[in-house]
């Protein structure tokens, strides 16, 4: 048969049961597996025969799982992560050690920019981030020897802005490492960053791939095209014997497609330990089968959103990468011609007291710490998670104090209109 279409394999993909088998993924719910020798369990051990031992390391139904997501982004090997910052993380941390250095987008979700500029410089790993909209000579001047990845996030939250793949992707290569894509936002159903230069895909499957709020998760996908090899002095990780799993040679035994994923397996879950729940991996799974179709209301509401702001008196400013006209419509037609993702910023006039207002006023959407689910929710970062912050601060953070952030559900559009007019007509 033929390579399946996307939503063929949100619902097929990584599973396909045997005759007499369950129709679903099965949750194996089971911290330990049973072997009839001691040879059979050390040869798992030396990674020489694959299959489970313990749950930390891997599960049958997050396997399931992780190998759907590999295969909607295309990649060689995959595996799941109990939250999307383990998943960042990982992604990281498993190519690059203390006294190595990132080049990061600055237009990224606060808690990975938290995680790379404080506490992963406590373990001195050092970023150095750039505007998404940087020239190459400003991107080329952030490299330095001691460069082992590139890190940035294809529609970034809560900026909105759409990365510039080919330029991250073309530094990358040029001095020898990856480019790491976090592509929560669009998910696989409307951007594939491995065909447009990424090495390394990650995930918060928490977000439009659960698509119903009901759990925390990651997942981190090889596209299996970086040579390690070709560059061994800079990743002795993959390439020389670790010593820490019997001296295996992760791109001599797994080969290119496997390597990256083996170690990020062997060692870091081994070692951090941040495995789902397979009962998450069961619920994200439910969530996977019905993304396309999700995606495509997500998208279709958040331009008829988009749309009505721009034209409303009371809102001074409207981002959407789908809408004719915005900073980022032209790299979102490049890169994610099919639609890009459910959420919009805005600015009500009349600043931090007008936004507040406007918040209070909705009766539908709901206030809520979160993004990408079926229910229309709303942030207004002044008044709530960036509250104590004055408005010079605000701007400092690229926070205007009118920012409003409306993550668009998948109800019925007209509602979701009502509800926002209403709102704005109490401002
Ligand atoms: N990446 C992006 C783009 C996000 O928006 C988030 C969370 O909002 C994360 C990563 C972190 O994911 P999680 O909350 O699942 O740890």
């Amino acid at each position: 048969m033929s390579q399946q279409r996307i939503s063929t394999q949100c619902i097929h993909a990584g599973y396909t049961p045997g005759n007499g088998e369950p129709r679903n993924i099965p949750i194996v719910q089971s911290t330990t597996f049973r072997y009839a020798t001691g040879e059979q369990m050390g040869a798992l051990f030396d990674l020489e025969a694959s299959g489970y031992f313990y749950t930390r390391l891997q599960n049958p139904t997050n396997d399931h799982v992780a190998a759907k997501i590999c295969a909607l982004e295309g990649g060689t090997a995959a595996m799941l992560t109990s939250s999307g910052q383990a998943a960042n993380f990982y992604a990281i941390f498993n190519i690059v050690s203390c006294g190595e250095h990132v080049v990061a987008s600055s237009a990224i979700y606060g808690g990975t920019y938290n995680l790379f500029a404080v506490t992963m410089k406590r373990m001195g790993i050092h970023f150095t981030f750039v505007e998404p909209d940087c020239t190459g000579a400003e991107l080329e001047a952030a490299f330095r020897p001691e460069t082992r990845a590139v890190f940035g996030e294809s529609i970034a939250n809560p900026a909105l802005t759409v990365l510039d793949f080919e330029k991250f992707a073309r530094a990358a290569h040029a001095h020898g490492v990856p480019l790491i894509v976090d592509n929560t936002f669009p998910t696989p159903v409307n951007c594939r960053p491995f065909e447009h230069g990424a090495d390394i895909v990650t995930h918060s499957t928490t977000k439009y791939m659960d698509g119903h709020a009901n759990t925390v998760g990651g997942a981190i996908v090889d596209s299996g095209k970086f040579d390690w090899d070709a560059h061994a002095d800079k990743f002795p990780g993959l390439t020389t014997p670790d010593e820490s799993y019997h001296g295996v040679t992760y791109t001599q035994r797994f080969g290119l497609e496997g390597a990256y994923i083996t170690k990020a397996t062997a060692q870091l879950m081994r070692d951090f330990g941040s495995i789902p729940s397979p009962q998450n991996a069961y619920y994200l799974n439910i969530g996977l089968e019905t993304l396309p179709l999700r995606m495509a209301r997500h998208c279709e509401n958040a331009l008829a959103v988009a749309r009505f702001l721009k034209n409303h008196p009371k809102v001074s400013w409207v981002s959407f990468p789908g809408l004719e006209g915005d900073k980022y419509y032209e790299l979102a037609q490049r890169y994610m011609p099919g639609g890009t993702c459910g959420v919009v910023s805005f600015g009500v006039k009349g600043g931090r007291k007008a936004a507040s207002r406007f918040m209070a006023g909705l009766k539908l959407a709901s206030i809520a710490t979160h993004v990408a689910d079926a229910k229309t929710c709303v942030l207004h970062p002044a008044s709530t998670t960036h509250r104590q912050m004055s408005d010079a601060e605000l701007a400092a953070a690229g926070i205007s104090p009118d920012l409003v952030r409306l993550s668009v559900g998948i109800e019925d559009i007209a509602d979701i209109l009502a509800d926002v007019e209403q709102a704005l007509a109490e401002v």
